[in-house]
């Protein structure tokens, strides 16, 4: 029971995974989170219990936390990251799956802080990091969806980090940039099934240019190094974005303007000019 205890979504691949194993070796007892139990299991050990749950059940939410509650004690860092990706054009995206995007960004995230809360703020402790993105602050053509889902989860963070700092615990965000993991794969699969007039064709084609980096981007490995550095801090930042072009591309906006910025994405997508 000497261990701090840590709850990490979205654990069976990518950022998460990366986490739960890195918070493990660094003496913490992982509940590792995600729906595919089988790659939950290739993880399982002394120090990582995997839960099998869907981050939209709000039933499942709750009993999750009950279980790490009963069991061990209390939750000292919970890790948000469990997430998803629609691209295409705004206009096309069916609403349904819209609401999906941010069901299982946004309120995923929220439903956590929901359950998570209360414990911590019984014991005056603990710490929460919310994964967002670099489109979380800046929003390009293709991704309106997603940006969406990870901007309101930014909104969201910075209210709680005010609210519950005079209770001990502490709020996070970690902004990754592209990283190599089945994200972008995923999303490019997702946005190859949402059909598009041949108008769009040409945003089809900039946001595969975008992303085309993605086999040469980090592994998914700096990002859990940087929740690990944030849940050790006794002042973690507000947040961190890494790596370097996630920090550029948000400056870059602020830098350039709107207009200016619009164009340098358009000519990276290679958009025709205007
Ligand atoms: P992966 O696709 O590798 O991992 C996503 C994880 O989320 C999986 O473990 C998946 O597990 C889980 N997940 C998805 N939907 C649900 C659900 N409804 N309920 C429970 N778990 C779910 O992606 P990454 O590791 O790259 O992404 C992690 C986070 O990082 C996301 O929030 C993403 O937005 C963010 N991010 C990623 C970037 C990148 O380039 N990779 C860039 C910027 C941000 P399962 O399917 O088993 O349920």
């Amino acid at each position: 029971m000497a261990d701090k205890i840590a709850l990490v979504t979205g654990a069976s691949s990518g950022i998460g995974r990366a986490t739960a194993e890195l918070l493990a070796q660094n003496g913490y007892y992982v509940f590792a989170l995600a729906r595919r139990m089988y790659r939950l299991e290739q993880i399982r050990s002394n120090h990582i219990e995997p839960i099998c749950l869907d981050v939209t059940d709000d039933a499942a939410v709750r009993q999750a936390v009950a279980h790490i509650i009963s069991t061990r004690g209390r939750i000292d860092v919970l890790v948000n990251n469990a997430g998803i990706s629609q691209p295409g054009a705004v206009e096309c995206v069916p609403l349904e799956i819209a609401h999906r995007q941010i069901e299982v960004n946004l309120f995923g995230y929220a439903r956590f802080m929901q359950a998570v809360l209360p414990h911590m703020r019984e014991r005056r402790s603990g710490c929460i990091v919310n994964i967002v993105s670099v489109l979380s602050r800046i929003s390009v053509p293709g991704f309106g969806w997603y940006s969406a889902s990870k901007y309101a989860i930014e909104a969201l963070t910075d209210a709680v980090r005010g609210e519950v700092m005079e209770f001990g615990v502490k709020v996070v965000l970690i902004a990754p940039g592209v990283i190599k993991t089945e994200f972008v794969p995923n999303e490019l699969r997702a946005m190859e099934k949402i059909p598009h007039p041949v108008a769009y064709e040409k945003l089809l084609a900039g946001v595969h240019n975008l992303v085309a980096g993605e086999p040469e981007a980090p592994g998914p490995e700096i990002i859990a190094k940087a929740v690990l550095e944030a849940v050790k801090a006794p002042t973690p930042p507000v947040r961190h974005a890494l790596p370097l072009d996630s920090k550029m591309s948000v400056m870059a906006r602020w830098l350039l303007g709107g207009r200016i910025f619009a164009w340098a994405v358009r000519f990276r997508m290679k958009f025709p000019r205007e």
